[in-house]
């Protein structure tokens, strides 16, 4: 069956009286190019867990299924299980969970699934086509918690990858952009147009895959300032890095001079100019200030 037909779609409707949910982003992938391009980026090997965020019918599953070791489908539709039961019925190594993702225990599925016939599993890869709503919640969630992953391929509102890949300098770039890239390298694998999906949504897409960095590109005396400056430096866009800065970790804005003078950058400049590295200088100057 070619789960990514929009007449198999119409068939699986009709047989099982399924009702496509718009409020948990139902828009199901037709484009077999797509999904290709998907699965070849993801660089899936028999060693591999997969965990897939939302299989939908499948569409992407069964792809996963044939090149994985085992794959895990988590999907929040419980009316979409009997559907998935059928349509993966040719796939021994898949299990589907019924479940809310930004609910789920990442380490404690990854632990629960961590072997492959007896061996070690080698990677573990998350993919999904997110609803667009939750992207950015998932992904944050997936990377704060330090979930034991190696990849995670997801296809997004094209607007909000754009931010996820922008450098210091650039429209896009944001507090999305600094901590999405202190975790991961972001690699672009495809952009999707709007008219490939059933039904269309109003907007394209872009699938991106972040690589997990086994070191972090920057060293940090204390990740929550660092995280904190880049709030509060993000916060409100027009503010200079002296302004949005004070009352940082409780700094006047005195002591904040002092910081800024110290690492050498102007109070003037604005958050969407700093580079990853300044904001860790900053972060650590802020600590050592306030030690
Ligand atoms: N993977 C399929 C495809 O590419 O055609 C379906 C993608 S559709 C955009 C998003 C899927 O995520 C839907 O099946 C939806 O029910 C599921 N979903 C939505 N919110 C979820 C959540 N919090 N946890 C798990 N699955 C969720």
């Amino acid at each position: 069956m070619k789960l990514y037909a929009p007449s198999t779609i119409r068939q699986i409707k009709d047989k099982y009286g399924f009702r496509l949910s718009k409020s948990l982003g139902q828009n199901f992938l037709t484009d077999k190019n797509i999904i290709d391009k998907i699965m070849e980026e993801s660089f899936i090997g028999k060693e591999d867990l997969v965990i897939e965020i939302g299989p939908g019918i499948g569409v992407l599953t069964a792809e996963e299924a044939a090149l994985a070791g085992k794959v895990i489908a988590v999907e929040i539709d419980k009316n979409l299980i009997p559907i998935l039961k059928d349509t993966l019925a040719d796939y021994d190594n898949v299990k589907v969970v019924n479940q809310d993702i930004l609910k789920t225990d990442l380490n404690q599925l990854i632990e629960e699934n961590n072997t492959i016939e007896g061996k070690p599993v080698r990677s573990v890869r998350i993919i999904g086509n997110l609803p667009y709503y939750i992207t950015t919640p998932i992904v944050m969630k997936i990377l704060e918690e330090g979930a034991k992953v190696d990849s995670i391929t997801i296809m997004m509102q094209k607007e909000v990858a754009d931010r996820m890949k922008a450098a210091a300098g650039k429209k896009a770039y944001g507090a999305l952009s600094v901590a999405v890239q202190y975790y991961c390298t972001v690699n672009h694998v495809a952009n999707v147009p709007k008219e490939v999906f059933v039904p269309q949504p109003k907007v394209d897409s872009t699938v991106i895959r972040l690589d997990i960095r086994q070191e972090k590109p920057v060293d940090l005396k204390d990740e929550k300032i660092f995280f904190q400056c880049i709030k509060a430096g993000f916060g409100q866009r027009r503010k200079t890095m002296s302004n949005s800065l004070t009352g940082v970790c409780g700094l006047s804005k005195e002591q904040v001079g002092q910081v800024l003078e110290a690492i050498g950058i102007d109070g003037g400049r604005r958050a969407e100019t700093m580079s990853i590295e300044e904001f860790a200088q900053l972060a650590n100057q802020v600590y050592c200030t306030i030690r």
